[in-house]
């Protein structure tokens, strides 16, 4: 017999049972060979363990070899490169390949054995008297490979062994033909060595040897193979089992082979072996991975699934329990749309999914999902998952829940954004709108609203509350506060909070609920906001449009709220005290000289534009520091303070009036004419001398010069209007005191 190392060594070895082979022959064979190592030790793996004819078909497509893909029935499904030396178009049947038709009725039938190489006649229209090399290489239940070789220049020639041998060792391939007659097992030369390190010229030995090199495990396998063969349904078996290795350790042996028919003479099969053993190692280290990857998927806190391309999971991990009313294994075959989420959350999703279809890139998106109970924001991830052709056949998601975190993101950033409006004076309103924004951004459907309690203490204003039906802060305006006025009025009458879980029921609604509940109202959580002095400046309030009851970490906002807001409305009234400092005086109220300065200046401006007439008084107590000296210092204060009154009560809302100093005081009455502002004037001044100040039992009378010039034109100043208004003065003064001089030059009609 050849000397055959292994199967793919058969077509060689017999070309060169007695002659030489030409150079290229020799690389050609090598490189048919190393095309069939390859197919043999890679796809054909591949694909006994996927079953996919497909791939195997395209494997063989790749192959520079003359290989060609049978099915069953005789349809050439595929071949190598290398069938065009032989055919220019390559036959669909291999009946129509030019093989004598007996080899392909045995081809057909598996009648030879598997890797054995058969030298026949082939005509091909390229080719009529070629002499073919075939060898039948194992495929699958429903197709087989067939490498041929044209050896009709070159049979009979010499093959380098050494190269040969040296390439088939690394396949670990060997023949084994098991003898059931004489109960021996022949091989291949090598093939001992190369499977289980037997000496090299070991090429034989007792079945019963090579039963008890079997792991004990594996024995049957091999044992009901061989010894109940007729039993088998398939003719064509492949078996995996542990032998003994001389290095003591157990090599995985894959091994091919064909049972003898029933009548068949012979019992010898032959078979194909190969080890397998880094195979099996792979494949145990891949399901110990896929295991571990099972393990993390199951007990991942995110949401794992898959989704066909119909967007129907296929599967997904329990954490899903923890954000679905559906048990698990009900999210199975489900369409996205059937799982109870919003419609705009499945909308979003869809969305997202067929973007990922049409670029097959992954995508990464926050996806909000409002459940009745709560709202749960992802961190949604989506794979492309693509099948072994590069088709598109699934999609991965991955969903981190990351409400609190997101959430708390965006609260500290608004809350910085808020803190920000305060420090750089924003206005109140702005403010407490943008402080409700913030908190209707962590609660879903909730409204807030701001009151602030008014002057009397007694009432409430509504401050914010964009959300709120305009209709009901109508209705809420200016409330009273009180024991039983619905959340707002209660919590500030208490001084504490107030939950009314639902309006309907709630006893401090009561008196409202009718008119409340149309407006979608239901729960109200109502919570006093204090100063720092614990003095009560108003009430925050939340409001849902369902009955609900907060969560603590709801408490915890509302409490935040209210006191942001608090925050906001202190440094408000700081600032109008700021501001009132910088530019009142203390003791009458009225604009201080700067002020006074800077808005008569203002008026003087619009006077100007609109060609308005504008009066400029300047008025000084008479004999003031005689009522210092006679009632004291206070009552003199009482009197400064009486006059400005009196200039309040007389002067009109749109004039000015300021303290320039001491008991000095000066008036900008707008668009008034000369006349009327002398009657201004006198009228003050009359007033002045009725209205004394009561000390200690005793009647204060005091008496006012005033001062009067009127704005002349263009190039006018205030400073130039009250200097003239000031010599007047002092002729009032020089006059008597108590009257009102006015320019000589004002055409008073
Ligand atoms: P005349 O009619 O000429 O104006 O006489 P007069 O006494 O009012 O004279 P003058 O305007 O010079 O005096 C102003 C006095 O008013 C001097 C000062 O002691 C007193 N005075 C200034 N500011 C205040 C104040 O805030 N309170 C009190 N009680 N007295 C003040
Ligand atoms: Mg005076
Ligand atoms: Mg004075």
């Amino acid at each position: 017999m050849a000397c055959l190392t292994g199967l793919l060594s058969a077509p060689l070895a017999l070309a060169t049972d007695n002659g030489h082979l030409p150079g290229d022959w020799q690389a050609a064979a090598l490189s048919t060979m190393a095309a069939g190592i390859w197919l043999g030790a890679t796809l054909m793996r591949r694909h006994y363990h996927k079953r996919k004819t497909a791939s195997l078909c395209f494997s063989a497509r790749q192959t520079d070899a003359a290989l060609i893909v049978v099915a069953e029935d005789g349809q050439i499904l595929a071949h190598g490169k290398g069938c065009l030396q032989l055919w220019d178009t390559l036959p669909e049947h291999l009946k129509d390949t030019g093989l004598p038709a007996a080899l392909c009725a045995d081809i057909l039938h598996r009648r030879i054995a598997m890797g054995n190489a058969i030298d026949s006649p082939m005509s091909t229209p390229t080719r009529p008297h070629a002499v073919i090399n075939l060898i039948l290489l194992p495929g699958s239940s429903r197709v087989m490979l067939l490498l041929l070789r044209d050896v009709s220049a070159s049979r009979r020639q010499l093959l380098d062994y050494q190269h040969l041998q040296g390439t088939l060792q690394g396949a670990r391939l060997g023949l084994v033909r098991f003898d059931l007659d004489k109960r021996v097992v022949r091989c291949s030369p090598q093939a001992l060595h190369n499977l289980l390190g037997l000496p090299s010229d070991c090429d034989e030995m007792p079945l019963a040897d090579w039963m008890a090199l079997l792991h004990p495990d594996d024995r049957p396998i091999l044992e009901n193979a061989l010894i109940a063969p007729q039993a088998a349904a398939e003719r064509q078996v492949c078996l995996e089992y542990r032998l003994r290795h001389q290095q003591e350790h157990w090599e995985w042996i894959e091994q091919r082979l064909r049972l003898p028919e029933r009548g068949d003479d012979a019992m010898e099969v032959v078979s194909l072996c190969q080890a397998i053993t880094s195979r099996k190692l792979a494949e145990a280290a891949m399901r110990k991975r896929e295991q571990e990857f099972r393990t993390l998927v199951d007990n991942s806190t995110d949401i794992i699934a898959r989704y066909d391309l119909d967007l129907r999971c296929q599967f997904i991990n329990r954490s899903i329990g923890r954000y679905s009313p559906l048990v698990r294994d009900e999210h199975i075959g489900k369409h996205i749309s059937e799982k109870g989420w919003p419609d705009s959350t499945v909308a979003h999703f869809i969305d997202e999914c067929r973007q990922l279809m049409q670029t097959w890139e992954p995508r990464s998106f926050e996806l909000e999902v409002a459940l009745p109970s709560r709202r749960f924001i992802f961190e949604t991830r989506l794979f492309p998952e693509f099948d072994v052709n590069g088709t598109l056949t699934s999609i991965l998601t991955v969903d981190r829940e990351i409400t609190d975190t997101l959430l708390a993101r965006r609260l500290l950033s608004e809350e910085n954004a808020v803190m920000e409006m305060i420090v750089a004076n924003q206005p109140l309103a702005d403010v407490l709108a943008q402080i409700c924004a913030m908190i209707e951004t962590q609660l879903a459907d909730g409204m807030c609203s701001v009151m602030l309690l008014d002057d009397s203490g007694q009432h409430l204003r509504v401050a914010s509350g964009k959300q709120l039906p305009p209709g009901y802060l109508a209705l809420i305006e200016g409330i009273g506060i009180g024991p039983e006025v619905g959340s707002c009025g209660t919590a500030a009458w208490w001084k504490r909070t107030i939950i009314v879980e639902d309006i309907a029921t709630s006893p401090l609604w009561k008196n409202y609920a009718d008119v409340v509940l149309p407006f979608g109202l239901r729960a109200c959580w109502s919570t006093p906001i204090f100063n720092t002095d614990r003095k009560l400046l108003g009430t925050f309030a939340i409001y849902y449009p369902t009955p609900r009851t907060p969560s603590p970490d709801e408490m915890r906002l509302v409490y935040r709220s209210s006191h942001i807001t608090s925050i906001a409305l202190q440094r408000d009234t700081h600032e109008r005290q700021l501001y009132r400092l910088a530019t009142q005086d203390s003791l009458t109220g009225m604009h201080n000289r700067r002020q006074f300065l800077e808005l008569a200046e203002h008026e003087l401006r619009r006077s100007q534009r609109y060609q308005q007439p504008l009066a400029v008084l300047m008025m000084d107590l008479d004999r003031f520091k005689g009522i210092n000296d006679r009632y004291g210092h206070a009552a003199g204060d009482t009197v400064i303070a009486r006059f400005a009154a009196v200039c309040r009560e007389v002067l009109r809302g749109s004039d000015l009036a300021g303290r320039l100093g001491g008991e000095e005081f000066a008036a900008v009455l707008v668009n008034t004419r000369p006349e009327q502002a002398v009657q201004v004037a006198e009228r003050l001044r009359e007033a002045v001398g009725e209205t004394p100040v009561e000390n200690s039992g005793q009647q204060i009378r005091f008496t006012v010069s005033v001062g009067l010039t009127m704005l002349t034109g263009e190039g006018d100043s205030i400073e130039d209007a009250l200097k003239r208004a000031d010599k007047l003065l002092y002729q009032a003064k020089d006059s008597g005191r108590n009257r009102v001089c006015h320019d000589d030059s004002l055409a008073l009609q």
